[in-house]
């Protein structure tokens, strides 16, 4: 048998040693154009990034070792130019020497591999720009900035390649962003997903540019300038062009071979190609994707060995059937970790296979053991069988486990309830008795059986416009990181003793952070014959969906935090050195942590820096924004070793105040200020519809917030707070005519502008019912639900000659006195 095996890089030296294990007697020969054979690829980004320093390291074996242990035939800087299939022979061309030959063949394995993808675009030639698919490359990337010592450098294309870049370029301290077309990094996975990366990467001082395709490239001052299509430019001294690669087709074609639809090498399941006796593996061939049965091309480096070696046992007799690809995938950003297993919800959908999802957050393992981490985890089933369809997990520690677990189990047809029957290992230093796959299984079985009814964030405008109300129940103190305005808060270990306070007819969203504390009170509720539906990933998904995430801002605004600057803007706020307070809240499932730094700065001094870290990635857009909310002054936010480390100063007297600081801002400016007050009081004078509603918008977000609102009602404002029916008070002739030309009640107010004889104030109307903005009416009964005190002013009542039997009931009537009191007691006074 006389072998021949096309490329040298994953697929060939597999096949070529397998072969050789299976017939000691074959004469293998195999071919690469290049100078290198069987090499670590994967590894080339963290050799450019300095982690791997030996570029030696990286030949998992060499031409001389393939012929000493293997006795295969290996010949480098060999091109081969053609195949004729009639006659079985290759033409080869030497590099070396420039000299061409054949070689005849019994079998062949084309293993040709794929190549980086580079468009048309105009510049993309120019040097400094640069791909990475081999040693060669990464050769080059290295003597570029080992002799231009660059500066910035923008990656273009967020896949893995392009993220390991930018993690790499960053550990060698230049600038970098990442310009992707899509709305989010990792296409493979879902978007409210790689948002995680996007914090990560922001929190190492990535810059994102998304959604803005790379228009061009030029040269300017010595720089190269990409081009993004909004017309964004951004310099640099390098690009890394990573926007997927493309199978080598050119000696496929040259044989005849078939091409597939989605322009890969066609194959059977024994990997043979259309024409007898060729077979062909790896990244040059599309297979089947195990989940949705269609065909696909995915270039990982496991399915190209697998297929090798399926394809020698065929030829070999052995009757071998390659089942599919899953597009299993780990990938590391920096101290994150992402795996992807299976189709995610976009292929589903594209597919129209019918899914149903969940979001679970379990540790890597218990949590009184050191280095426990919280995953961010997302499996995806069908809801007539339950079968297991696609997972995305994320963590800084162990998701690896948990991935190839579910990849195991898609592999095996199992379904969600499989899942919660798997026996798998536990000891406190790897994982937990109830182990994060089995707790996956309960939350799928819980969603199919029933005990668990879900809601999804995505579909947030019908529960909108339902009849539904949305129930917070996490502790008070969390909800400083953020809530969904004219939501009920009713803590979960107070939801026993105030049920009375929830409607039974109306479907109850309850939502937490992360899903567990809501779907404890899902099932308390449920029992005591409420419609309790737990709201899918808790708030932080309801973030991601409704709010948008963090990686919509532009680059700028996401300028790098080092942890240099992190500590010199601390030293600004404060010329005294202080001892800082240490708190450790890792291990804690989110809201843990920030209970623990709530409770930790009740004990403190006003003054006092806390540093806390946490092993929960949330906790840094967290503690941001739950400091904001309790006036607390957050100095810094870092990564260190692989934790949430953040600095936060006691608000209170005589202390210096900084303005809060979002992660990724620039240094906080300080600004004096005695103790913080919870109240924000609005001094409401306009009777305009949209003034109106910008007033109380602001009203129920800082009650949202956990602030006391006063609303102070005069003049104008008085008719907001009127009953929309008549009601029969005896007047004198001049307070009739007043009460009879003003608004009565906010259903019929107007709008300050374009009212156009209450067309428009009806068009807006329209417009907010479509959009599903509440309406006045409704943000007027959020308000008064959420304890906003509601104050007519005594004075202007008596002017107007309005009467307290005409306003709404509950408002409170009060003078100048109240409404300077309640000022007193507030940090924010507005004046509508
Ligand atoms: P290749 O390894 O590309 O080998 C094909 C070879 O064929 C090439 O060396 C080429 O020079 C040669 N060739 C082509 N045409 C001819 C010809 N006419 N004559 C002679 N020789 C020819 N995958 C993972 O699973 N995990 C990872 O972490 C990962 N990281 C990666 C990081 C980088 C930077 C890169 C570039 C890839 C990474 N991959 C990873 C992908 C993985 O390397 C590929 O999927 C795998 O190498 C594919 O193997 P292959 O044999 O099909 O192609």
């Amino acid at each position: 048998m006389k072998l021949l095996i096309i490329g040298g890089g994953a697929g060939g030296p597999a096949a070529a040693s397998r072969a050789r294990r299976l017939d000691e007697d074959a004469h293998i020969i195999m071919f690469e154009r290049g100078e290198h054979v069987s090499y670590g690829h994967c590894g080339l980004p963290y050799h450019i990034g300095g982690v791997i320093k030996n570029r030696g390291d990286l030949l998992i074996s060499t031409p001389e070792n393939f012929k000493q242990v293997y006795n295969v035939d290996v010949r480098v800087r060999s091109l081969v130019k053609s195949i004729t299939p009639d006659t079985k022979q290759i033409e080869v061309v030497d590099l070396n020497t420039g000299d061409s030959y054949q070689e005849q063949y019994d079998k062949m394995i084309l293993a040709s591999g794929a190549s980086p993808i580079k468009p048309p675009l105009p510049g993309i030639d120019m040097e400094g720009i640069f791909t990475l698919r081999n040693l060669t490359d990464a050769d080059r990337i290295n003597q570029f900035i080992n002799e231009r010592k660059p500066q910035k450098a923008v990656v273009v294309g967020g896949g893995f390649i392009g993220l390991e870049m930018a993690e790499n370029f960053k550990n060698l301290g230049i600038d970098v962003t990442v310009a992707e077309m899509l709305d989010q990094v990792m296409p493979s996975m879902d978007r409210e997903m790689a948002d995680i990366i996007h914090q990560v990467l922001k929190l190492h001082g990535v810059k994102l540019q998304l959604s803005d395709p790379v228009a061009g490239f030029q040269r300017k001052d010595g720089q190269i300038v990409v081009n993004l299509k909004s017309g964004l430019e951004l310099p640099c001294d390098m690009v890394m062009l990573s926007i997927g690669v493309r199978p080598n087709l050119e000696l496929a074609k040259s044989a005849g071979l078939a091409v597939g639809e989605v322009g890969g090498i066609k194959v059977d399941e024994h990997m043979q190609t259309s024409v007898p006796d060729i077979y062909s593996v790896g990244d040059a061939v599309e297979t089947t994707h195990l989940v949705t049965g269609k065909p696909v091309l995915i270039p990982l480096a496991g399915p190209a060995s697998r297929q090798a070696r399926i394809a020698v046992n065929n030829i070999y007799g052995r009757n071998e059937k390659y089942r599919g690809t899953l597009g299993t995938s780990l990938v590391k950003v920096f101290e994150l970790g992402i795996g992807i297993v299976g189709a995610n919800e976009k292929t589903l959908e594209q597919h129209g296979i019918k899914y149903e999802k969940c979001y679970l957050h379990p540790f890597s393992h218990v949590t009184y053991f050191p280095d426990s981490a919280q995953m961010n985890m997302k499996l995806l089933f069908s809801p007539d069988d339950g079968r297991v369809l696609g997972a995305q997990v994320l963590g800084t520690d162990a998701i690896d486990k948990r991935i190839d677990t579910f990849a195991a189990a898609i592999s095996a047809g199992m379904s969600v309830e499989d899942l919660t029957h798997l026996e798998l290992g536990y000891v406190p230093a790897y994982g937990s008795a109830r182990e994060a796959v089995n707790i996956a299984g309960y939350v799928a079985s819980n969603i199919l059986n029933g005990d668990m009814p879900i809601e999804h964030w995505d579909n947030m405008d019908e529960l909108l416009e339902s009849d539904g109300v949305f129930l917070d129940v996490r502790e008070k103190d969390v909800i400083g990181v953020g809530t969904i305005p004219g939501a009920k808060n009713i803590p979960l270990h107070e939801l026993r003793d105030r049920l009375s306070e929830l409607p039974k007819d109306v479907p109850l969203y309850v939502y937490c952070n992360v899903g567990l504390e809501s779907y404890i009170a899902t099932r308390l509720l449920r029992q005591h014959g409420f419609d309790a539906r737990n709201m899918s990933g808790g708030y932080g998904i309801y973030k991601c969906e409704c709010l948008g995430s963090d990686a919509d801002k532009p680059a700028e605004s996401a300028a790098p935090e080092s942890r240099d600057t992190a500590v010199a803007a601390e030293s600004t706020s404060s010329d005294k050195p202080q001892t800082i307070e240490q708190l450790d809240a890792c291990g804690l499932q989110c809201p843990g942590p920030i209970m623990k730094v709530k409770q930790k700065m009740d004990e403190l001094q006003a003054g006092s820096v806390l540093e806390v870290s946490a092993s929960d990635t949330g906790f840094a857009t967290d503690l941001p924004a739950w400091c904001r909310s309790v006036g607390h002054e957050i100095l810094s936010v870092e990564v260190r070793d692989g934790k949430i480390v953040g600095r936060v100063r006691k608000s209170g007297p005589g202390s210096q105040e900084a303005v809060p600081q979002a992660v990724g801002e620039s240094a906080p400016q300080t600004v004096p200020k005695a103790d913080l007050p919870r109240e924000k009081t609005l001094v409401v004078f306009s009777n305009d519809m949209d003034r109106i509603i910008a007033a109380f918008i602001i009203a129920n977000g800082s009650a949202a917030m956990g602030y006391k609102v006063n609303m102070f009602f005069t003049f104008w404002g008085l008719n907001v707070l009127r009953k929309s029916e008549k009601v029969k008070i005896k007047k004198p002739l001049i307070e009739r005519m007043f009460t009879w030309m003003m608004p009565r009640g906010s259903s019929k107010l107007t709008l300050s502008k374009m009212n156009m004889g209450g067309m428009g104030t009806r068009m807006m109307k329209a417009e907010m019912r479509k959009k599903n903005v509440h309406s006045l009416e409704e943000l007027i009964e959020m308000a008064r639900e959420q304890g906003v005190r509601l104050v007519a002013c005594t004075m202007t009542m008596s002017i107007m000659g309005i009467h307290k039997e005409e306003l709404l009931d509950g408002v409170e009537e009060g003078g100048v006195a109240a409404f300077l009191e309640d000022a007193d007691h507030s940090n924010v006074t507005m004046f509508i």
